[in-house]
């Protein structure tokens, strides 16, 4: 039976301190917010509708082992999420499909109407180096004006051109009327929600759980076998080789009494003017019943906790040399989205945590 200390109590963190618990290890868990969660924490807030207090999170996954596992410790609330893009005075379908396409250009095309459409305004871009070339192959010009220009600069304060193919790659284009965000096999809410699920996740007697404290701090580093770290990689190593960027978000929560539904779907996003990306609705996540209703607005900004990873070239020559360094590392894993440096959903942090645990659990011995 060895120690290990998990600094981080995210998705990341929480599934390798199970793992290890299950294994037979002894875990202290360190997490320097006051909650566990990570980024998917949410809480009742002063109203007592149920809110995620870093944005909304919506679980989706392909992997059935991801699925399974988390069915452990929550039942689900089926759940397909959908958003609405502000365009020219209208709220249409984003991902981009035949209704949105007919509904801006007041058109009645039909799917194969459609097709052709996008193979004509479509720019032939390859190699796909940037999100640029990604949406302007898919949609061509004024669709990428429209939805994508203003958002991606809000969001990120980079040029479409400046980052990953990656990044705007995450959204598809549809010729069909399929107006679902997502099209994983499974998408839904913890039931309970996140908080709750966390708490069945770390509930193990060879876990011992410290909230508000520093994880790199912890006297009990120098007796740990291993050590699983789950925050910034720059930070680890004070920053030595420079600062990687990481996105932030200020977040505006607001409960409007007596309002029950303010918007038509959980998440209306804003790529004109507003200084806001999206504004986000919890009760259609969650379904709750209430008076009211509690909406968050997103504004993107430079300063503040990190929460997006910033794919592009320089950032990625950036922490490549971090990486290299958090290889030499003896006697630490690096895991999760700020410790990999990478974009992560919630499935994929969980299914990168399951696979280094197994690894982790096997080097122990
Ligand atoms: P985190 O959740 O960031 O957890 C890391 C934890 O480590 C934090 O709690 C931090 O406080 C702690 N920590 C860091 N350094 C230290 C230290 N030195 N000592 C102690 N503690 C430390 N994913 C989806 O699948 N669906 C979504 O809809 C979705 N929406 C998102 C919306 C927003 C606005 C954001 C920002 C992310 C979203 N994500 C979504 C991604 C999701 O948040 C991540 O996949 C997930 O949080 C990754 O978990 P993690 O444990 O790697 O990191
Ligand atoms: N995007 C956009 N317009 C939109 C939605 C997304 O330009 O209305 C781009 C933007 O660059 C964004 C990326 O696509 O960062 C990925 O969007 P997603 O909704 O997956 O972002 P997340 O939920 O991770 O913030």
């Amino acid at each position: 039976m060895a120690l290990v200390v998990v600094v981080g109590a995210g998705f990341s963190g929480a599934v390798a301190a199970r793992e290890l618990a299950e294994a037979g290890h002894r875990v202290v868990l360190a997490e320097r917010r006051d909650h566990l969660g990570g980024n998917a924490y949410d809480e009742r807030d002063a109203a007592g509708v149920l809110v995620h207090r870093y944005g909304p999170h919506i679980f989706h996954t392909q992997a059935p082992p991801v699925w399974d596992y988390l069915s452990r410790f929550t039942a689900w609330r089926p759940y397909e999420h959908r958003v609405l893009a502000s365009v020219g005075g209208q709220l249409l379908p984003l991902p981009i499909n035949r209704t949105t396409i007919n509904r801006l250009y007041g058109w009645d095309l039909s799917e194969e109407d459609v097709r052709r459409y996008l193979q004509r305004v479509r720019v032939d871009r390859k190699p796909l180096r940037t999100s640029e070339d990604v949406v302007l192959s898919r949609v061509g010009q004024d669709l990428a004006d429209r939805f994508f220009r203003g958002y991606t600069l809000k969001q990120w304060n980079r040029e479409l051109s400046d980052l990953a193919p990656g990044v705007a790659g995450r959204i598809p284009v549809r010729v069909t009327e399929d107006d679902r965000y997502f099209e994983d096999q499974y998408q839904a809410m913890p039931r309970d929600g996140y908080a709750a699920l966390f708490r069945r996740l770390v509930d193990h007697p060879a876990i011992a759980v410290g909230l508000g404290v520093e994880g790199l701090d912890l006297p009990e580093r120098r007796q740990a076998a291993l050590v699983v770290y789950t925050g910034p990689l720059d930070a680890y190593f004070g920053h030595g080789l420079g600062r990687l960027p990481y996105r932030s978000i200020r977040f505006e929560h607001q409960h409007l009494p007596g309002v029950p539904l303010v918007q038509p779907v959980a998440t209306v996003n804003y790529p004109g003017p507003e200084p806001y990306t999206r504004i986000t609705e919890f009760k259609h996540l969650t379904g709750q019943r209430h008076s009211g209703t509690s909406i968050v607005r997103e504004y993107p900004t430079g300063t503040g906790d990190p929460y997006y990873p910033v794919p592009g070239p320089e950032s990625d020559l950036l922490a490549r040399r971090y990486r290299a360094l958090a290889a030499r590392e003896s006697g630490v894993v690096f895991l999760g989205r700020l410790a990999q440096y990478r974009y992560l959903n919630m499935d994929q942090a969980v299914a990168a945590a399951l696979v280094a645990s197994k690894r982790m659990v096997r080097n122990l011995g």
